[in-house]
């Protein structure tokens, strides 16, 4: 926590602007391409953003909402607990009701983060089924998830935590749905629909009365990330189409969704969500397309690229990642290679190659000519030469200058965090 606040200090502060000083003004802008400037999103936010009478938004990198009823408020996700507070004083100047419902669209850390902050004695906290499964999922790699979150937001790397057991997670939910849940408070009805995406419990809120749909993560303004670097389960294209689906069939006026800003009008949020349903549908067929027709991950991840038309942007999610992960998630890691089915990997034969070339300098060297124009390719010399040599400094300075080519020209907010903290890590090992 701590770190995080050093860190958000020190980032410029001409970071996004979502809403100005009094919060109305509004635009659909992308998810910003830096992860630093992406976790300091509405931390200027001085006043909540009246979505309408009765529904307001406070912005963070993931949003909170309120709504609010003559008999108390619904909280819908609950932000990470670095903005929860600020959420809470923002969202309780415009009404201070009772917390009667916190709904969580899904059990990633940016929606539950809140939820003590939020949580008063009498407040039912609802999520799908799935949620129990996925947070002793999240508990069970506890170490391993925090040291990877940490990584993609150039964070320092925390130590590592006891180990909780395999479903040793707190499970907040008093209310575990499976396809559907109903309620109705102060005469507005909620109806709380299992819409699997972005994780398998996710959710999405339905205010028929104001024909608002909360659609949580399973729409922003990227292509989404269907395979996130710091690892996940398969996030299945197909269950993101249908429940697109299901959103489109609702004929909503407002769509809300958990990051980024509310899209108004039926049609504007037809246009929007039919494009972002269109993308994922284009990238799954190809990528399935492409493994009947024999070609392998790489061709893919290279070769699939989207149709102008459905240019959905990749400051968050990226397509060559997706393709993978769909191909992956579908058949797993075995590429038809009998030498990948064991346990000894092609480095392993890095040393014998180096040394057969010359030595660590001369492959140090070339990594270091190639690092302008094909920095992957001299990554991958880098490695081998620091195969053979862990501490060569040639080898060190071309990887630096690799990442940075790569940093310099990068679009996309996660890349940037991996290639920031692998920066760091280079430079650590120089003695810089
Ligand atoms: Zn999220």
């Amino acid at each position: 926590m701590k770190t995080l606040r050093r860190v958000l200090l020190i980032v410029v502060l001409s970071g996004l602007q979502v809403a100005d000083a009094s919060g109305q003004q509004q635009q659909q802008t992308e998810i910003p391409d830096n992860p630093l400037v992406a976790l300091r999103v509405g931390q200027d936010q001085t006043k909540a953003l009246k979505v309408n009478d009765a529904i307001f938004q406070a912005i963070g990198f993931s949003n909170t909402f309120l709504v609010v009823t003559s008999e108390g408020n619904v909280v819908i996700d609950t932000s990470m607990p670095f903005n929860a507070a600020r959420h809470r004083q923002l969202l309780r100047a415009e009404n201070s009701g009772p917390v009667k419902y916190i709904i969580l669209t899904h059990a990633h850390g940016d929606h539950t983060g809140g939820v003590p902050v939020w949580r008063e004695p009498d407040t039912r906290i609802v999520a799908q089924r799935e949620h129990a499964d996925f947070q002793h999922y999240q508990a069970r790699l506890n170490s391993f998830f925090a040291a990877r979150n940490a990584a993609q937001f150039a964070l320092n790397i925390p130590q590592p935590a006891a180990w909780p057991g395999n479903y040793g997670a707190t499970i907040a939910p008093t209310v575990l749905f499976d396809d559907r849940y109903e309620f109705e408070l102060g005469g507005l009805k909620f109806e709380v629909i299992h819409t699997p995406g972005e994780t398998y419990d996710h959710a999405t809120v339905w205010i028929p009365q104001y024909r608002a749909a909360f659609v949580g993560d399973n729409f922003y303004a990227s292509f989404p990330n269907i395979y996130t670097l710091r690892g996940t389960q398969p996030r299945w294209a197909l269950d993101y189409i249908k429940s697109l689906d299901r959103v489109l069939a609702l004929k909503p006026e407002i769509l809300l969704p958990s990051h980024g800003v509310p899209v108004h009008g039926s049609a504007e949020i037809t246009r929007q969500v039919v494009r972002y349903r269109d993308a994922i549908q284009y990238v799954h067929d190809e990528t399935v397309k492409g493994m009947n027709a024999g070609k392998d991950v790489f061709t893919l991840m290279r070769d699939i690229r989207l149709p102008a038309a459905l240019d959905v942007g990749e400051s968050y999610g990226k397509l060559s990642w997706s393709v993978r992960g769909i191909y992956e998630g579908y058949v797993g890691w075995f590429d038809l290679n009998p030498a990948t089915m064991y346990e000894t990997p092609a480095s392993a034969v890095y040393p014998d190659l180096v040394r057969m070339a010359g030595g660590s300098e001369k492959v140090a060297a070339l990594a270091m000519e190639k690092a302008e124009v094909v920095p992957v390719e001299a990554l991958h010399l880098a490695d081998a030469a620091l195969s053979a040599d862990a501490g060569h400094k040639g080898a060190l300075r071309a990887r630096l200058r690799a990442l940075e080519v790569l940093r310099d020209r990068c679009r996309n907010s996660n890349e940037r965090g991996w290639l920031e903290f692998s920066i760091r890590q280079t430079r650590q090992r120089l003695g810089e």
